[in-house]
């Protein structure tokens, strides 16, 4: 199955100049998409977490099914203010500007092993808060998976040292 061939390319989205890369073609192909959830499972097990983090909103997408297999809790990362209980929160660049996002306090004891999951690592800076989350929480990072790399952007120069997973890169 050639997951690479299912990615579908939009120009200018969601600014001009961006070339950017969809993955819900891969989702919607039933043949692709359990091949995707098969494929990031194997990679991911030997790492033996015991907690998938998921950062939203497609890293729940994919996180969901990879606890599942994997017989494994999974913890939201969400935008500001969508947790109900106390969070830990962290700030990030982007672009233009800053954001934040948020993790439970209790959403994991403090040492357990934590792989961060993601569809796709541009700048590195949203995975990069996402590890500092785990960090405040105590967690043990053993390591990051991504669907998709955008090498070019070097964002994995940015992520506090793990090994990182990767399918497709670009
Ligand atoms: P980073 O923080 O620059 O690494 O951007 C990664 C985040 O932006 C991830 O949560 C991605 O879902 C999203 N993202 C950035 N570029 C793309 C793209 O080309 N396709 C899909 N998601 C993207």
């Amino acid at each position: 199955m050639d997951l690479k061939a299912l990615i579908r390319d939009i120009p200018d989205f969601p600014k001009p100049g961006i070339l950017f890369r969809d993955i819900t073609t891969i989702l919607n192909h039933a043949e692709g998409w359990r091949t995707l959830v098969d494929d990031l499972s194997d990679r991911c097990r030997e790492y033996s977490p015991d907690y998938i983090v998921g950062i939203e909103s497609r890293g729940f997408i994919l996180g969901a099914p990879l606890a599942y297999t994997l017989g494994v809790g999974f913890v939201p990362v969400r935008k500001p203010g969508k947790l109900p209980a106390a969070v830990f929160s962290q700030d990030y660049e982007l672009e233009y500007g800053r954001d934040r996002i948020e993790m439970h306090q209790d959403a994991f004891p403090p040492g357990s092993r934590i792989l961060i999951v993601d569809d796709l690592i541009a700048t590195g800076g949203t995975a990069a808060a996402a590890a500092q989350l785990v960090s405040q929480g105590q967690g043990n990072l053993v390591a990051y998976a991504f669907v998709v790399e955008l090498v070019g952007l070097g964002g994995r120069s940015k992520l506090p040292a793990a090994p990182i997973i990767t399918l497709l890169d670009y």
